[in-house]
């Protein structure tokens, strides 16, 4: 279903109104994890103002640690909701229990499953059913075929509305969190018709990183960008070493803006 053997077209989604896929490059901008009212607004003006469309944030954390930050949950979600309402902005926000699938879609514009959770296979089906656009994230221990089986099950459920985000790959490297496979951009685009994003943030686990992780991302043709942005990451709770201020969202933008299309 999501192969090009089966739909030869490249697929546009639309998220709230929000087109992601060929001929467009979608921002979607926002906090790793939701912590406050104030945080996420002050975020997701800051993502607006840098020309992204649609707002990311988490508010079920999916942390290695369980004495890590495990996000507001529901709280999180009518935060996320309230923000929209504020904004404008469709939400996007990641799901890890089958069981919470209902109530996340009752929130947001688009559930997100991580990298964590791309072969839970149950929740894939459930998001399948759910009625709502999924932004699946590659396993960072996945290959492509395997991503690819991955968004089968979503699709085979009967919602075809999937965009894939390529976040890094787990390889002998340490000196970047994961390693940004490019190469999979191009390569997914021409086995599925889904749209590819590419995640400039969680790959490198490195602010410094994010600028030429998008220009990478840009070049080789992908479809958007999801970008990790706080008021203060200095004080994050989450992933705050990857988290841009406002003035290098701002500077991210006017590189963007300042590139040539692709032929
Ligand atoms: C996220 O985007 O909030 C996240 C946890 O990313 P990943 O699943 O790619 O680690």
């Amino acid at each position: 279903l999501v192969s090009r053997e089966h739909h030869p077209a490249r697929s546009v989604i639309r998220v709230g109104g929000v087109p992601i896929g060929p001929d467009t490059l979608t921002v979607i901008a926002g906090p790793c994890a939701v912590e406050s009212p104030e945080q996420t607004l002050r975020a997701a003006l800051m993502a607006r103002s840098a020309g992204a469309s649609m707002l990311r944030g988490g508010a079920f954390k999916p942390r290695t640690s369980p004495y890590s930050y495990q996000g507001l949950g529901e709280e999180g979600l009518r935060i996320l909701a309230d923000v929209r309402a504020e904004t404008g902005l469709p939400v996007v926000t990641e799901v890890i229990d089958p069981g919470h699938v209902e109530l996340v879609a009752s929130y947001a514009d688009m559930l997100q499953i991580g990298a964590r959770n791309m072969q839970n296979f149950a929740l894939l089906q459930a998001v399948g059913s759910a009625g709502v656009p999924v932004l699946l994230k590659r396993g960072f221990s996945a290959t492509i075929e395997e991503w690819l089986s991955a968004a089968e099950y979503i699709a085979q459920r009967g919602n075809l509305d999937i965009v894939l985000c390529e976040r890094g790959i787990r390889t002998f490297e340490t000196a970047t969190r994961n390693t940004l496979d490019i190469s999979a951009v191009p390569v997914v685009q021409r086995l599925s018709h889904l749209p590819v994003i590419v995640d400039p943030s969680h790959s490198g686990g490195r602010r410094d990183l994010v600028l030429p992780l998008t220009r990478a991302a840009i070049a080789v043709g992908a479809d958007g960008l999801l970008i990790d942005v706080h008021p203060q990451p200095k004080t994050a709770l989450c992933d705050g070493d990857q988290a841009l201020s406002e003035s290098e969202i701002r500077h991210i933008a006017d590189v963007i803006a300042s590139m040539p299309p692709l032929m």
